[in-house]
């Protein structure tokens, strides 16, 4: 933060670059202000250390044992597949303590609107309304997936059940780590296995990869029906499509998502007219 703007007396370029940082929450109850840092504090961590006196060798500190390990995504998936139902489910995620990101989210976002719906919704991850909340989808981003939804005939009374691949907020926002992913993706296709839906609808590039294990972007994968396939072998119809909050930044690319939409329509039709 060397911009000489970006001093204390011009408090909204500061506040603009902490919001361009990704902080959008003050933690502590009491503001801190970091400019009033005695000098010498300012010092001591512009200067490097002082050579240590040589003395008899400190043991290395251990390293810490990497909370998000391979371990940790088989014991997700163990206690994902012991799972028997969609509310064993929820309890069973909202009991795990092994992904990090549940010790700075507010709440765990299980799922909200109608378990068992043939339309089942997956984004990305919570956002500060849904972690404030505990439902997904209920922000900015989430009132235009409702409307869009209602253009062709669903909502969350019956039409759809509608969850993320995260079950917690990343910290401002951030990127999730692999680990993390992948540990909650565990739980996430036990979610699609006992909500059976006759399709998928797969918000965005993160889900969309995530769900079908590939490195293509949204840009390539939105618009094509993919097959997403059940453990025990059951083929579900899979839409990637834009996410709304792309759509909120983007306006012109929701033509493409109403094609999406239409197509979403059809096949949804075509299925509840064969069963
Ligand atoms: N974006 C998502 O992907 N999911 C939410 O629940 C909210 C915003």
């Amino acid at each position: 933060m060397s911009d000489p703007a970006l001093s204390r007396h011009n408090p909204a370029a500061l506040l603009r670059w902490y919001v361009d940082q990704g902080v959008d929450e003050a933690i502590g109850e009491d503001a801190i202000d970091r400019f009033a840092l005695p000098p010498v504090a300012v010092a001591a961590v512009r200067q490097p250390a002082p050579a240590a006196p040589s003395r008899a060798p400190v043991p290395a500190p251990r390293a810490p044992v990497p909370l998000e390990s391979p371990q940790l995504v088989e014991d997700a998936r163990a206690l994902a597949e012991r799972c028997m139902s969609l509310a064993e489910l929820e309890e069973a995620v909202r009991a795990f303590e092994g992904c990090t990101l549940k010790r700075t989210a507010k709440n765990t976002v299980f799922a909200d609107g109608t378990a068992g719906a043939a339309v089942m919704i997956v984004g990305e991850a919570p956002g500060g309304d849904e972690d404030r909340l505990g439902k997904p989808f209920v922000g900015v981003s989430g009132q235009l997936m409702d409307r869009m939804m209602a253009a062709i005939g669903l909502s969350r009374e019956g039409g759809f059940y509608i969850t993320n691949i995260l079950f917690w907020r990343p910290p401002g926002n951030r990127t999730p780590t692999l680990a993390e992913q992948a540990m909650c993706l565990a739980f996430t296709r036990r979610h699609i296995e006992l909500a059976r839906p006759k399709l998928l609808v797969l918000a965005g590039g993160v889900s969309a990869k995530a769900l079908l294990d590939t490195t293509d972007g949204i840009m390539r994968l939105r618009g094509k029906w993919v097959t997403y396939r059940l453990s025990d072998g059951t083929e579900i119809p899979a839409m990637p499509t834009f996410h709304p909050a792309y759509l909120l930044r983007t306006p012109a690319s929701k033509r493409q998502s109403w094609q999406d939409l239409l197509a979403i329509d059809r096949k949804l039709k075509e299925l509840t007219a064969s069963s």
